[in-house]
């Protein structure tokens, strides 16, 4: 049986202290009601061993935004899957388009970030999603489609069983705008198609997929109640504690 998960994706935002905060404010609003979901925040490299310190990872999980697609070295700057397990975070989101876009993350390098997550036992959540362009012009299915197929089809089924999807319409991402329930139930119903042809039905039913883009408390509810949508990642408001409660109580 798959999972329903809420994972917040702080981005570039907060300092250490602040970050703490909230993170403690997440921990303890949870302990305060029983969440019908999993819950994990996704926050920078800086605030992972200071965050873990202070939360109960049985209450909420601990992920970081990024690894590199390197084992170790002279990479100056960069932090390795190794590096971010070592911390106790158990996550790492992948394929952001942020990071796709400015950073210029292609599927090779994807797929050994992928790679080294999972040899060092982080669940990646791999992030997929078409730009408002390819959406007008109706290739969405297909682009989504080659996101995966590119970036994470090299798996074996046992591994790819470990992946977490996220649906991130980039048009909707930090914009107001966000895909409607029926539009974001096609994609993931479409997303599941794709999984179940390469790894079949069951890998595919198994499969956790979450829809990303402007996903708030007022519409999380709509968009969790599809069948296909198992829960969100969410950017601005997994920011304030009360907002991203919101979202998780729409389970
Ligand atoms: C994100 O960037 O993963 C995201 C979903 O952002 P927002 O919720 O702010 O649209």
């Amino acid at each position: 049986m798959r999972k329903n998960i809420v994972a917040g994706n702080w981005k570039m935002n907060t300092t250490v202290p602040e970050g703490v905060a909230l993170a403690k404010q997440v921990c303890d609003d949870l302990k305060g009601f029983k969440a019908n979901c999993d819950v994990v925040i996704c926050v920078p490299f800086t605030h992972l061993c200071p965050v873990n310190d202070v939360i109960d990872q049985a209450v909420v999980g601990l992920g970081a935004e990024n690894c590199a697609d390197h084992k170790s070295g002279a990479y100056t700057g960069e932090v390795s899957a190794a590096m971010v397990a070592s911390t106790g975070a158990k996550y790492v989101i992948l394929g952001h388009s942020e990071r796709r876009q400015y950073y210029g993350e292609t599927a090779e390098t994807l797929r050994e970030k992928v790679a080294l997550a999972l040899e060092n036992g982080l669940t990646p959540i791999f992030c997929i999603g078409e730009v408002l362009e390819e959406r007008e012009n109706g290739t969405f299915n297909e682009v989504v489609k080659a996101q995966i197929v590119d970036g994470l089809f090299n798996l074996s089924a046992e591994d790819f069983g470990r992946i977490i999807l996220a649906y991130e319409p980039v048009w909707a991402i930090g914009t107001g705008k966000t895909a409607t329930p029926d539009q974001a139930e096609d994609m993931h119903a479409h997303i599941r198609a794709v999984i179940a042809d390469k790894y079949g039905k069951e890998v595919a039913e198994n499969t956790s997929i979450l829809y990303g883009g402007s996903c708030k408390p007022s519409n999380a509810a709509e968009l969790f109640a599809k069948p296909d949508i198992d829960g969100g990642l969410i950017g601005g408001a997994s920011l304030k504690s009360a907002d991203f409660m919101g979202i998780v109580k729409a389970f």
